[in-house]
């Protein structure tokens, strides 16, 4: 069957090398949305074809398509047939149809261009600026004189912005890789500086702990542990295992407390060093490292441990049977009796705020304010009684009778006292008598009947 197109004015035929086509149908097999658009390419194509005859069953040929034939795509300019369509208004459409198919056309190109670009990061940009540009640019204007050319003269602008842009950016990737450099050279530095100080702290480390075994070694205790000489004259005491033993019978009352800045053991030697020395509290404190009111307080502290600890133990009047069997050879001769040599003895002290302590306490024989203690010892030389402390003002017989030391003596003993001595009539209550060891004077020497 031949077939004639159908426009108006158009002869052409089949089977004479022009190709026709169907006017498009509504497949009811596709999705409505479909349906919708094949109604509207059908209505579209009746009506440009401007044709009311016989629409079931009509070709049209491939003259009156850009392309010389259909598409598909709806935004194709040959979606419709827009070519030679016999009337005025169709042929201005013409040329309208041939603007829109070179926009098209133009359309795909920059779609493509945009599409490399995107595929590199260099055309990143470009992509962004192409994009900008087809929703920037005013179609209207562009369907003014040649837009092809117009669109090439933006592209080209557009591409050496983009080129441009590309040179900032290198610019700005090479001061961003001197400055990685530079951050990677001050890394290294930070590295070896960092090498040399844990080589300088290990340095420090050893030098600490021979400075820690140094003073470990030249503490007063490791001092006198190897030194009896030491221990004998710092403490008097004959070796360091009898200073440990006496300190350890005091531990029981002392405790240890973390504010203390030297051991017990040390603030006792401390208090030694004081009691045999006589050592000022500030000389203590550099030499044990404590502050002078510090040295004050362990002394203080030691003190009164030693007389609560020690007195009982170590201050003994000793039995009378023992006290004659061990007798001195010189004693036996001269003063068989004896059991107990006498003397008291001053310290100096502070001037007492209150009038009646401070008139008491001052001492006419020391011109100055003390204490006054009176101390006796067997004729073996063990110490056993010390009296109470007296004001300085106090006479030795006043401190013999109040000191509690006549309980001790029975009838028949002998007392050994100096010639200030003037106790004769409280002994002889007790039937007790005073001898008192030769005395020299002006003498050159001692007669022999007398040693
Ligand atoms: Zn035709």
């Amino acid at each position: 069957m031949v077939w004639v197109c159908c426009v108006l004015g158009c002869v052409n035929k089949s089977g004479t090398g022009i190709k026709l086509f169907c006017i498009p149908k509504v497949n009811v097999k596709y999705s409505m949305s479909q349906q919708q658009l094949q109604k509207k390419r059908r209505s579209l194509w009746i009506n440009v074809i401007n044709n009311k005859t016989g629409i079931s069953d009509q070709r049209i040929c491939s003259n009156h398509f850009i392309t010389g034939k259909p598409n598909e795509d709806e935004s194709h300019p040959d979606w419709v047939p827009s070519v030679k369509l016999g009337t005025k208004d169709a042929l201005l459409n013409d040329e309208k149809t041939k603007r829109d198919h070179h926009r098209f056309i133009r359309r795909q190109k920059i779609n493509k261009t945009a599409t490399e670009a995107k595929e590199s990061t260099q055309s990143r940009v470009a992509a962004e600026v192409v994009h900008d540009d087809l929703t920037s640019t005013n179609p209207d204007q562009e369907d003014l004189d040649d837009p092809d050319h117009d669109t090439l003269n933006l592209l080209h602008s557009k591409v050496k912005q983009c080129e441009e842009k590309l040179k900032l950016l290198q610019e700005e990737l090479r001061v961003t890789a001197l400055a990685r450099d530079a951050a990677l050279k001050q890394v290294d530095n930070l590295i070896e500086i960092n090498d040399k100080l844990l080589a300088d702290k290990h340095v420090i480390v050893k030098k600490l702990s021979d400075l820690q075994l140094h003073v470990q070694n030249s503490s007063i205790i490791h001092q006198l542990e190897n030194d009896e000489t030491k221990t004998l004259y710092y403490t008097g005491l004959g070796s360091f295992n009898l200073l440990t033993a006496i300190f350890n019978a005091l531990s029981p009352g002392l405790q240890e407390d973390p504010r203390y800045k030297i051991s017990l053991k040390e603030q006792f030697i401390l208090t030694l060093m004081k009691l045999r020395l006589n050592l000022g509290n500030r000389d203590l404190g550099y030499r044990f490292g404590v502050a002078k009111s510090t040295v004050g307080c362990y002394i203080e502290k030691i003190i009164t441990v030693m007389h609560v600890r020690l007195t009982p133990a170590l201050l003994l009047w000793p039995d009378k049977e023992a006290l004659m069997e061990t007798m001195p050879l010189s004693f036996r001769v001269h003063y068989p009796k004896c059991v107990a040599i006498i003397d008291c003895f001053e310290i100096f002290c502070e001037m007492h705020s209150n009038i009646v302590d401070k008139a008491s306490c001052y001492s006419n024989y020391k011109s100055h304010h003390t204490a006054k203690y009176m101390i006796s010892m067997t004729p073996q030389g063990s110490i056993n009684f010390v009296s109470k402390g007296f004001g300085g003002r106090s006479s030795d017989v006043d401190i013999v009778n109040d000191s509690g030391f006549l309980d001790y003596i029975d009838e028949g003993d002998e007392v050994m006292a100096d010639r200030g001595f003037l106790i004769d009539e409280a002994l002889q209550i007790r039937g007790a008598t005073l001898v008192m060891p030769a005395f020299k004077g002006r003498r050159l020497q001692l007669e022999g009947s007398e040693t």
